[in-house]
């Protein structure tokens, strides 16, 4: 379905990015991979990918946190693939304390990665997408994006800015073949949320496995975790023609979590 396209998704060493990409590439997207890691970690994922989907794949080690960095990504892509037909803005990192504990740096480190880079990936990317005639935009977000958790607050901001700015960019490119939609996990079990089971682990003196399901008893109403490539498939759904008129939308993959 997505053969030849050219996708680029920030943050995709790991976790949700990784598997969204997983699930572009069994579509025949090509992949220009980012984010955090080992430099032979991720020549062999690279590797791996380019033999299971035989699509391209590049890698660009931009740090999101650098708004330069984040349109030299995109540009990246275009000299690489010739376009840029699909933005997944992925990367994300979490930080808890409440409001008056919380380090001022954590702040700026967290709506520069989780809300301003997707800002500066669309700014790059959008005049490609109008010039091919084509795009899929979609904002990973969080059940975070819709409802809040005590000692979250940058994550919280972060995440409903950038449900409000899909939705702005949705309506912008709305007499257009291009969509900007977001979609918003509960639980996922990725690196960024074992951190935070190890963490109640440690402070509750409990099992991992006890931390993982208090973790998903006090939110996630279906007690199960959702999988990387189950937000993968639903990344996969909005980049194709039955959602075409699928706008500035949030879909949820929380388990019932908003529901609540
Ligand atoms: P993860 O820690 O497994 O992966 C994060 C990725 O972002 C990694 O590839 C890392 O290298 C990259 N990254 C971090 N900082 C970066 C930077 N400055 N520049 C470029 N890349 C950077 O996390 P995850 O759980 O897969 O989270 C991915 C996204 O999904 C995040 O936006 C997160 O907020 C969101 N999310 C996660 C969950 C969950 O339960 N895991 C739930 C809702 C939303």
């Amino acid at each position: 379905m997505l053969k030849g396209k050219a996708a680029v998704f920030t943050g995709s060493t790991s976790g949700i990015g990784l598997g969204i990409a997983r699930a572009l590439g069994a579509q025949g997207s090509n992949i220009m991979l980012n984010g955090f890691g080992e430099p032979k970690a991720i020549e062999a994922l690279k590797d791996e990918l380019r033999a299971q989907y035989d699509v391209e794949i590049d890698y660009s080690g931009a740090d999101k946190s650098r708004p330069g960095e984040v349109s030299e990504l995109v540009e990246q892509c275009v000299a690489r693939f010739g376009s840029v037909d699909i933005v997944v803005n992925n990367a994300g990192i979490q930080h808890t304390a409440p409001v008056e504990e919380f380090a001022m740096e954590k702040w700026e480190q967290i709506i520069a990665i989780n809300l301003s880079s997707a800002f500066y990936s669309m700014k790059a990317a959008l005049p490609h997408m109008r010039r091919s005639g084509w795009g899929r935009i979609v904002n990973i977000a969080s059940a975070h994006g819709l409802v809040a958790s005590a000692t979250k607050s940058a994550y919280v901001a972060a995440k409903h800015g950038l449900v409000g700015l899909t939705k702005v960019v949705a309506l912008e490119t709305a007499r257009s073949l291009i969509t900007c939609n977001a979609i918003c996990p509960g639980w996922v079990l990725t690196p960024l949320v074992q951190k935070q089971i190890d963490d109640a682990a440690a402070r509750g003196k409990i099992s991992n496995e006890e931390a993982k399901t208090r973790l998903l008893g006090e939110k996630q109403p279906s007690l199960e975790f959702a999988t990387p490539e189950q937000i993968g498939a639903a990344a996969v759904f909005l980049c194709s023609p039955a959602a075409d008129q699928i706008r500035g939308t949030s879909l949820s993959v929380d388990g019932g979590w908003t529901a609540q």
